[in-house]
């Protein structure tokens, strides 16, 4: 049975102010929302510590990275066993903002995705395509490369841990968004491309997750799509009302 999963991906936004009135407000309709949906907040690594005091039953922590390293001399990182100390239960890697600004290699996101798997973080492993790529036309196989460059050196049950987030680069923030057809396309060759490294279950079992200016008014379309399990969300996540509400569409 797949998790259906809608994760908030704060980026870097909000103060401690600001942050701990949107966690106190998300956790107050947390209740409300279905029963079989997990929540994930990702707040900037300063928030982490008191984030994870309030949060309740079906609401989970993430972090939006981590280091390539268990530890050591790399000012400014931060390690996956430190995360888990702090009782993060998800990171986000391979943010296309992670990709393009700070030149993350399919190399490197193999070993962020082995540390956060040593230290019992599962990894929420984005993926996705810029318009160019797109328009050029081979962005299924651009895609289901990302993909196995950075997760198929795991074995299977190192993968059962991951979730997959499908984000094409163009709907990011950009207020475009992926059509319900567009988005399911490409679920459905993640899901195929899995299945012939890992088997039917392992694909069937697996969470996608769609991101990409995902918000109440078009998360019930995109979260109909049969290989679609959930979202990846950003802008919205930041608004309690929003998040609470996308949280609802399913
Ligand atoms: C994201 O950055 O992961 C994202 C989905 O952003 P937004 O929802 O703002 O497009």
């Amino acid at each position: 049975m797949r998790k259906k999963i809608v994760a908030g991906n704060w980026k870097m936004n909000l103060d401690q102010t600001a942050g701990k009135k949107l966690i106190t407000e998300i956790i107050g309709h947390a209740q409300n929302i279905p029963s079989d949906v997990t929540l994930v907040v990702s707040p900037p690594f300063p928030h982490l510590g008191y984030v994870k005091k309030l949060l309740i039953g079906n609401v989970f922590l993430g972090a939006q990275n981590c280091s390539d390293q268990p530890s050591g001399a790399f000012t400014g990182e931060v390690s996956a066993p430190i995360l888990e100390s702090f009782g993060v239960d998800y990171v986000i890697l391979g943010h296309s903002e992670r990709r393009e600004y700070f030149q993350e290699t399919d190399e490197q996101l193999a070993t962020k995705v082995n540390q956060a798997l040593a230290s019992e973080l599962r990894p929420i492993f984005c993926c996705g395509e810029s318009l160019a790529q797109r328009e050029a036309g081979n962005f299924v196989e651009l895609v289901t490369t990302q993909i196995t460059n950075g997760l198929f050196h795991l074995s299977p049950q190192q993968f059962s841990e991951v979730v997959l987030a499908y984000e094409p680069i163009w709907a990011i923030g950009t207020g475009v968004t992926a059509s319900s057809a567009q988005a399911q396309e490409m679920h459905y060759a993640l899901r195929q491309h899995i299945a012939k490294k890992y088997g039917d279950t392992m694909a069937d079992n697996l969470t996608i997750l769609y991101g990409g200016s995902c918000k109440p008014s078009n998360a019930r379309e995109l979260f109909a799509c049969p290989d679609v399990d959930g979202g990846l969300i950003g802008g919205a996540s930041l608004k309690a009302e929003d998040f609470i509400a996308i949280a609802k569409s399913y």
